[in-house]
């Protein structure tokens, strides 16, 4: 790898799954996070950044360790269809339909585009600690590879998931004793505890205080060893949290319209005509049967089409669904709530009309292309107004404070993996998308295009400046300061300063 001058020769990544913006930067104000605070943000920054669509765990860890968009990376949800690839009767058969959450999330990094390199690339020696995203680290420094499965099961029933934060903690302190060059250590508390109780129940609030704990002891391990200066420390995470007052039950909703619903964990249902696969479980992916006389399910159903079917009319009645989402016969992605419809069109920014199908094919990213948004009735993102020819660093500025903050690009790159589906539900605050089948029951949500979903803090140690910044950004920035010359690489990102 080519190096430049480096301003760090180490990196410690923290990930707090789940942690919303505004909590932590609370949290960082009262003075609950002490550590944080006097070792991280007031000797660099604290920034809001914003997450990507789904903000689910799993693609939203895609472009920290890739600087790729889910949808680049054709892994558009923690579960999803392929549609040119579910053939029934083999319906299990990969890669036709896929949920990280069981057995298949070992097939998670295989998913992943096969000649895009990840951080552990960059450094040697690493360390990973219950990341997922571990392509690239050598399987004895995937610290909780092995027993990372019985952990979370034994957590998951016994809901000790302090326990396993305190394992965390321990292995990212021996990892920084080691003298690793990159340690990664993802916190799954916050997350966990979220779902299982509200996003500040005391349980959550406790898990923030003893990671805080953690940085001081590494910071502390640091200081002993001399090489604080040289270490660059980032804390951020991989999607807000709202918490949740009513379940929709779309399997059943669709049921109920006639079309007959493949949902998890019931994906043997016979006879099925659509699929609702569910991320986080504030966002879903829906998939209509259009090849009625074969055996594969057929391309992606236009939005007019879907229109046509009655589907669109139906979905949007629902209380407390944000919008519908599909691909537009032209190729445009249309947005639908029950008080109007937006169009997002995208083009290269030279002359040739494009859209996310045609850029799927070759490597294209966000800054190679002009985005457009009109709408008619209410705006259905909210944004009051239409836009002409943004770059994607425009787009994003214009909406970093809206409702559907980055909505533009975000909806735009989720349509570009051919596993998004026809349509994309996003839930309203308070809502979830999944009614039955969640054990124990979720009381808090992510996954929508909501702020409070995709609003994640971004703490260094080293302070950054720019005021938008995507998790998108954080790949290619990190490795600029540590030295990586990154200006080439086919990514979403860009480095920030
Ligand atoms: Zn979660």
């Amino acid at each position: 790898m080519e190096l430049t001058e480096s301003r760090f020769k180490r990196f410690i990544f923290i990930i707090i799954d789940g942690a919303p913006y505004e909590i932590f930067k609370t949290l960082i104000e009262n003075g609950d996070l002490p550590n944080i605070k006097k070792h991280v943000v007031d000797r660099g920054s604290l920034s809001k950044a914003i997450s990507v669509f789904p903000s689910t765990t799993g693609p939203a860890f895609i472009p920290f360790f890739m600087g790729l968009y889910p949808g680049t990376a054709n892994i558009p949800g923690i579960r999803w269809l392929s549609k040119s690839n579910f053939h029934i009767p083999h319906r299990f058969k990969r890669p036709g339909v896929c949920s990280y959450m069981g057995f298949d999330g070992l097939h998670f990094e295989a998913d992943l585009p096969l000649n895009s390199p990840t951080l552990f690339d960059f450094f040697s020696p690493v360390s990973n600690i219950y990341n997922l995203l571990a392509r690239g680290c050598p399987t004895s420094k995937n610290l909780t590879r092995w027993s990372k499965p019985f952990l979370y099961t034994y957590a998951h029933f016994s809901h000790r998931w302090r326990f396993v934060n305190q394992i965390a903690a321990r292995r990212l302190c021996k990892a920084v004793e080691a003298g690793d060059k990159f340690v990664v250590c993802l916190f799954p508390a916050v997350d966990t505890f979220s779902h299982l109780t509200e996003i500040q129940s005391p349980q959550v609030l406790q898990t923030y205080r003893e990671i805080d704990t953690a940085i001081g002891n590494i910071v502390h391990t640091l200081q002993k060893a001399n090489t604080l200066q040289e270490t660059l420390i980032l804390i951020t995470s991989d999607h807000g949290m709202t918490d949740t007052h009513t379940h929709i039950d779309v399997p059943q909703h669709l049921d109920e319209g006639g079309w007959r619903c493949l949902h998890y964990p019931k994906v043997w249902r016979q006879g099925t005509v659509s699929a609702s696969m569910v991320s986080g479980n504030g966002m879903t992916h829906l998939y209509f049967k259009n090849n009625p006389i074969g055996k594969g399910w057929g391309e992606r159903t236009p939005f007019e089409e879907l229109h046509k079917m009655g589907v669109i009319g139906s979905l949007i009645e629902l209380e407390g669904l944000g919008f519908v989402a599909g691909q537009s016969e032209t190729g445009d992605i249309l947005v639908q709530n029950r008080g109007g419809q937006g169009r997002i069109s995208c083009r290269s920014a030279q002359t040739d009309r494009g859209n996310p199908q045609s850029v799927a094919g070759t490597f294209k990213s966000a800054d190679a292309l002009r985005f457009s948004y009109q709408f008619t009735g209410t705006d259905p993102l909210g944004y009051g107004v239409p836009y002409e020819n943004l770059s994607s660093r425009d787009a994003l500025r214009e909406t970093y404070d809206s409702p559907y903050p980055d909505g533009i690009v975000q909806l735009w790159q989720i349509f570009k993996s051919e596993r998004t589906g026809d349509l994309v539900l996003s839930a309203e605050k308070g809502y979830d998308l999944r009614a039955r089948y969640e054990i124990p029951e979720h009381r808090a949500t992510h996954g929508a295009l909501i702020a409070e979903h995709l609003s994640i803090p971004l703490a260094t140690n080293y302070p950054i400046a720019e005021q938008c910044i995507r998790s998108v950004d954080v790949f290619p920035t990190v490795l600029s300061l540590c030295g990586h010359n990154v200006a080439e690489r086919h990514i979403d990102g860009r480095v920030v300063k």
